[in-house]
């Protein structure tokens, strides 16, 4: 029989990894709080919340009871002709939070999905009001949306491996990176600022365009880049011109990350269509949303063939809704700001060193995440074993080191996580 590593390597596909040479795994045992602890009772804080969703830890015990509560009553049951307080309870709670016009909530299984959604809405309510030949998308490049067909297709033509897929993946349109960073002054000079590759897109393509999609201020993992909130605005008008919906991706920003609840504040944007997803339920389990204005939910339900053509079998699981209720409930109690703003200002602190170091191209920090761009490719195995040996799991990608710690993460874990990124840091000369 083979070890439980063995078999682990020989039957179980991980994350964007193959089957004959996988990659090294830690086995975790269990969590709590910022803490994983693998099979060998070895202990590492988890400096990625586990990809954005932990943001309050893992196994929270107002997660915890709410899912457990739920699950004596309802774990699941479909969504087509029956509903559920769950799911009332957190569309409630989630209006709560949201920008006036956006209130038509479509609940999907996982951020991917949750774009496929706005797609189809976006594509829909074109079609609706009359235009039917604006069937492509346009974005930005750098961003990332997901990896299903559609959410794929929008996510940077490089680092999004496009040319894994050649002509099978529908071919979209991008503009150049929105140019100017967060914090830098936003020059007013459109060739600048980078609207003037839209404006021009837009004239010559909006008959072409249902949506414009990106992600607003920070692009996770297309490439860990802050820019500047007027970008948005300007995009926002430039939509309004010419008939073209925005799309919103929040799925990483959303609930506290950036220092705002929803990224999109810093620039007091609102999209048509917004998507949320990852830190959605505090990390407990697979879920998103789909949040469409009156407009577009109006116009989607007028048109042919006037209902919203899509229906996941698990849609609004109710322990997911529980989850998320509960997470919002712990987010409403308001610690979040103090907790990220803290982070932020040791982040920006603990990781300037790295700028003084000659593999160092770039430091960022913005809420609670911090990023350290190298010059070259960091050796991830490499990193991965530092990490069970320094009690810090990070999970670097190409040339970015970088951490989104939960926000309850304390002064004293947060150090160990910036020690660990510089010691990294400082391996490449
Ligand atoms: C992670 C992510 C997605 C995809 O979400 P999944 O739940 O992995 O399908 C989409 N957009 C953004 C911005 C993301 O960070």
């Amino acid at each position: 029989m083979l070890s439980d590593r063995a078999f682990d390597a020989a039957h179980l596909w991980h994350p964007y990894a193959g089957m004959t040479t996988p990659g090294p795994v830690h086995e975790v045992a269990e969590a709590e709080g910022v803490w994983l602890t693998l099979r060998d009772g070895t202990r590492m804080i988890d400096a990625m919340s586990s990809w954005w969703c932990a943001a309050h830890g893992h196994r929270h015990p107002a997660l915890v009871a709410a899912m457990t509560a739920q699950l004596q009553r309802l774990p699941h049951v479909m969504f087509g002709g029956l509903t559920h307080g769950p799911a009332i309870d957190l569309g409630r709670k989630l209006l709560a939070l949201l920008p006036e016009g956006l209130n038509r909530i479509f609940y999907a299984d996982s951020g991917s999905v949750a774009v496929e959604v706005a797609l189809k809405m976006a594509l829909q309510a074109q079609v609706a009001r009359g235009h039917p030949g604006r069937t492509r998308f346009a974005s930005v490049r750098g961003g990332y949306h997901g990896d299903t067909w559609k959410a794929m297709s929008l996510c940077d033509p490089e680092t999004g491996m496009h040319g894994h897929f050649g002509s099978a993946l529908a071919p979209q349109i991008f503009v150049p990176a929105p140019p100017v960073r967060f914090g830098d002054a936003w020059p007013e000079d459109p060739e600048r600022n980078g609207l003037a590759a839209v404006a021009d897109l837009f004239g010559r393509q909006h008959d072409q365009i249902a949506a414009f999609i990106l992600e607003p201020v920070v692009q996770g993992a297309g490439g860990m880049r802050f820019y500047h909130p007027a970008y948005l605005r300007g995009l926002r008008d430039l939509c309004d011109q010419h008939g073209i919906l925005l799309i919103l991706d929040e799925i990483a920003t959303g609930f506290g990350r950036t220092g705002r609840m929803f990224a999109m504040e810093h620039a007091a944007v609102v999209p048509d269509i917004l998507c949320l997803g990852k830190a959605l339920t505090g990390g407990m389990m697979s879920f998103a949303a789909t949040i469409a204005t009156t407009a577009v939910a109006q116009a989607i339900s007028t048109g042919s063939p006037g209902v919203l053509m899509h229906g996941p079998t698990f849609m609004a699981n109710p322990l997911a809704c529980a989850a998320a209720a509960a997470s919002l409930d712990l987010l409403a109690m308001g610690e979040w700001p103090a907790q990220v703003a803290a982070i932020e200002t040791q982040l920006s602190a603990a990781l300037a060193p790295a700028r003084a170091l000659p593999g160092v191209a770039d430091v960022r920090i913005l809420g609670a995440i911090g990023v350290i761009e190298m010059r070259q490719p960091l050796d991830a195995p490499h990193v991965h074993a530092h990490a069970r040996h320094s009690g810090v799991f990070l999970r670097p990608f190409g040339r970015l080191l970088y951490t989104m710690p939960p926000y309850i993460t304390t002064p004293d874990e947060l150090s160990l996580i910036t020690q660990t990124m510089l010691e990294i840091a400082g391996w490449h000369q």
